[in-house]
């Protein structure tokens, strides 16, 4: 089939007309530029406006590529009590994979040389890496259900942070709904030997610094300043994740048809969200995102260590939110509130200005919005604005412009941290092929995605930070 028409509605927004089973249009945030090659993501952005229950679009953010079932860069909602589905494939593999930003009590110059025995202590300290390890061997099944049930607050009151961090972790650092039962036996395992671990490939841990602020404002709030060194984690929920969503997606399957759903070719499985196979999903998928959470508070203790003993520097929870995840929530639709099930998959949510689920320090300024870009461009801080779109949320990266057999081909592990090291970036890799995949011509021009999602009206910059030194998986 033709790859969807888009009709440009304004500077930043295009339309793909409902055509077929399509039950809402889909709605691109984007620039042509930025689209180049989107085809097949775009032909996704259609596909998954025919899920049962959909309201108001399919929507795609500047930053969209192809990712399996739904795009990277999407995200689609649906009506909870009008037979609204909920799937799988809408979150992704990595379950609540997200990002944490830190802020240090001191800028590039005061952190002077120490930045080096920062980066060998970061290099020893991160587990990383495909396979098992992780900063903490939970000791049973009680300690393993403690952290599926309570996030980074377990984490927290192990000792591994502070109760200050748990205001700046979305959901107050772990959500009450989690189903431990629908966890299955084999996820607990691939879970258990990791905790506290990076990853590999995409997830990193970078060392940056402020380099432009934007909103001085909202900057102060969120407690950075120009020159500033933070601290950005980027990972998930490693194999636990993705033995849920493997699992959950086969259960689906088998029970589709038995709820009238059919969904067009290679659609990853959904159930309605009011369903046995919606709910043991949306269970396990929570005990997940409390995993993830506690994973990134795992990882930001071992860092403080790390600072500390080389620097004696301090560094303290700027934020923490996922970009892949489902979530009941409740929004207007054509005029009248709706509980909507919010499928956000390689997407940041942005909640306004005055939104009653943010922190109090915040409620004025709009929820952060952590955009990684690449270790030798950028990265942004962004924040959600009155009015927002697409159920308040925003682009979530640079997106990926390259697969990573086609980025592995056009310089090697080595070259790469060769030039990026003369770019004074300290690069601490795992593995040189993981690192050549990751090379930041693979990735759409960042400074690019957040202009397209700021004009798009979903969201505003507040500061531009740039690599110090990174720890890639
Ligand atoms: P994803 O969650 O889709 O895997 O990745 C999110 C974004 O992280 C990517 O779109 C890319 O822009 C960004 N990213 C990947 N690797 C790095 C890195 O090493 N450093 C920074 N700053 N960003 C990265
Ligand atoms: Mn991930
Ligand atoms: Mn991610």
């Amino acid at each position: 089939t033709a790859p969807p028409h888009l009709v440009e509605v304004r500077r930043y927004r295009y339309r793909i007309e409902p055509r077929g089973a399509m039950r809402v249009p889909g709605v691109v945030f984007a620039s042509r530029e930025l689209l180049a090659d989107a085809e097949q993501s775009l032909a996704q952005v259609a596909g998954v406006a025919t899920l049962p229950g959909i309201v108001t679009a399919s929507y795609a953010m500047p930053d969209i590529h192809w990712g399996y079932g739904f795009p990277i860069g999407g995200v689609a909602a649906s009506d909870v009590a009008d037979g609204g589905v909920v799937s799988p494939g809408g979150v992704g593999f990595d379950i609540s994979c997200g990002v944490r930003l830190l802020a240090a009590d001191c800028d590039r110059r005061t952190l002077g040389p120490a930045l080096r025995q920062v980066m060998d202590g970061l290099d020893r300290a991160i587990p990383r890496g495909a396979g098992p390890g992780g900063v903490w061997r939970p000791s049973g099944t009680g300690e393993r259900e403690r952290i599926l049930r309570g996030g980074s607050r377990y984490a927290v009151q192990r000792g591994f942070g502070e109760e200050r961090d748990l205001v700046r972790c979305e959901d107050g650092g772990a959500v009450a709904d989690a189903e431990v039962t629908e966890v299955g036996e084999r996820a607990r395992e691939r879970g258990l030997g990791q905790v506290g671990s990076l990853g590999s490939a995409n997830h990193f841990l970078e060392v940056q610094q402020v380099d432009e602020v934007h909103d001085t404002a909202a900057a102060t709030a969120f407690g950075i300043a120009p020159g500033q060194i933070c601290v950005m984690i980027h990972c998930g929920s490693r194999g636990l994740g993705h033995q849920i969503c493997t699992d959950h997606v086969r259960l689906m399957d088998r029970a589709m048809t038995r709820y009238g759903i059919t969904v067009p070719d290679r659609q990853p499985a959904c159930t309605p969200v009011e369903s046995p196979e919606g709910e043991a999903y949306l269970g396990a998928m929570a005990a997940v995102a409390n995993y993830g959470r506690a994973n990134r508070q795992l990882l930001s203790d071992a860092t403080r260590r790390v600072f500390r003993q080389a620097a004696g520097v301090r560094l303290s929870l700027v934020y923490d939110v996922s970009h892949n995840l489902a979530k009941l929530e409740t929004h207007e639709v054509d005029g009248a509130p709706r509980r909507l099930c919010v499928h956000r998959k390689g997407a940041a949510r942005a909640f306004p200005p005055g939104h009653p689920d943010l922190p109090d320090d915040l409620r004025s300024t709009g929820e952060p919005v952590l955009i990684p870009g690449t270790m030798g461009t950028a990265s942004y801080v962004l924040a959600g604005v009155p009015g927002g779109d697409a159920f308040h949320s925003t682009c979530h990266g640079a997106g990926r412009r390259m697969s990573r057999h086609e980025a592995a081909r056009t310089v090697t592990g080595r070259e790469l941290r060769a030039r990026l090291e003369q770019h004074g970036i300290a690069v601490r890799p795992r593995s040189w092929r993981g690192l050549s995949e990751e090379t930041p011509e693979a990735y759409k021009d960042v400074a690019a995605v957040v202009a397209a999602s700021e004009g798009a009206g979903l969201c505003r910059t507040v500061a531009r930070l740039v690599p110090l030194g990174v720890v890639k998986g």
